[in-house]
């Protein structure tokens, strides 16, 4: 059976579990690692009348933030957006990433998305880039044959390169600012990216010719790899949170349940390799730990590089 490629950004290994959301999680160090862009579009596209639901909202949502900004009234225009983001993640709980996973992180994490979102709508520098990502979109043609309305192929990739090219650049200052500091661990820059880039991907496939489609999926990097399932050693054992029942590869850490999209710790001790003494992992087992005893640096998940 041949199943996609996936390496794990922080530590190397590959997916050996089959997933059911559109966001991979390492099976050994439990890292938030690649994104399934196929299976975000099929849950997306599963339930229409939740997306219906959503889109009538969203409307609500986008007239209140216009009135708002309108009157220059910054501090709610902050509360309706966390109100905002907080009801997308409310209607899609399969995109909120799965690095996310107490209700204070949680709360850390819209607050964030809000205070971002309201810094760049009153932001004179990247509102001037927003019109500019607006006028390129109006600039581009559509074109109806065979029964699909498609846009304009030159006119599209010109808009896909300024919002690729301005996503960088916002991501860089954002990174960057100390008050998102706590973002590189909710949900790292590599990853999120991503995350974006699927989402915009995925509103546009519909209006692209499938050779544009292909075009843009080698461009955002969504071209997949197809390989050879591994079966490796492992045990099973019930969910900590709900009781299904996992796999766990042989050198597991850390492991997403797919049914309650909790991460389950498999171990949180090892013995060092040179004096044998018992460590506690306290960060992410995919980052090598000194030896409380001797020193010695232990890497903990190894044999897939
Ligand atoms: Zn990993
Ligand atoms: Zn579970
Ligand atoms: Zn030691």
């Amino acid at each position: 059976m041949k199943i996609k490629k996936f390496n794990c950004i922080q530590c190397g290994a590959p997916k050996i579990n089959p997933y059911a959301s559109p966001y991979i999680v390492c099976d050994f160090c439990g890292a938030f690692t690649d994104i399934d862009f196929e299976q975000g579009l099929d849950a997306w596209n599963k339930n229409p009348k939740r997306t219906q639901k959503y889109t009538e909202e969203k409307v609500n949502y986008e007239t209140a933030l216009a009135q708002l900004f309108g009157k220059g009234d910054k501090n709610n225009y902050l509360k309706t957006q966390f109100a905002y983001w907080d009801f997308y993640y409310q209607m899609y709980p399969e995109y909120l990433p799965p690095s996310i996973q107490t209700e204070e992180q949680y709360k850390l994490y819209i607050a964030i998305c809000a205070d971002s979102s309201t810094n760049a709508a009153f932001d004179e520098k990247w509102a001037e880039k927003a019109r500019k990502q607006t006028e390129l979109q109006q600039k581009i043609s559509y074109h109806f044959e065979d029964g699909k309305t498609y846009a304009d192929t030159d006119a599209f990739f010109e808009m896909n390169a300024f919002f690729i090219q301005n996503t960088k650049d916002s991501f860089q200052e954002f990174y960057t600012n100390p008050k998102y500091q706590i973002m590189h661990e909710l949900l790292p820059p590599d990853v999120h990216l991503k995350m974006k880039l699927s989402m915009y991907v995925q509103a546009w496939i519909p209006y692209l010719r499938a050779i544009d489609v292909h075009r843009l999926l080698q461009q955002t990097g969504f071209s997949t790899e197809y390989i050879e399932l591994q079966t490796v050693n492992g045990k099973n054992q019930s969910c900590t949170f709900c009781k299904e029942e996992l796999f766990i590869p042989e050198g597991s850490y850390k492991i997403l349940c797919e049914h309650c999209l909790k991460i389950n710790t498999v171990q949180s001790f090892f013995n060092c390799i040179s004096c044998g003494m018992k460590n506690e992992i306290t960060e992410s087992p995919a980052k090598p730990m000194n030896c409380i005893s001797c020193g010695t640096e232990n890497r903990l998940i190894k044999g897939w590089f």
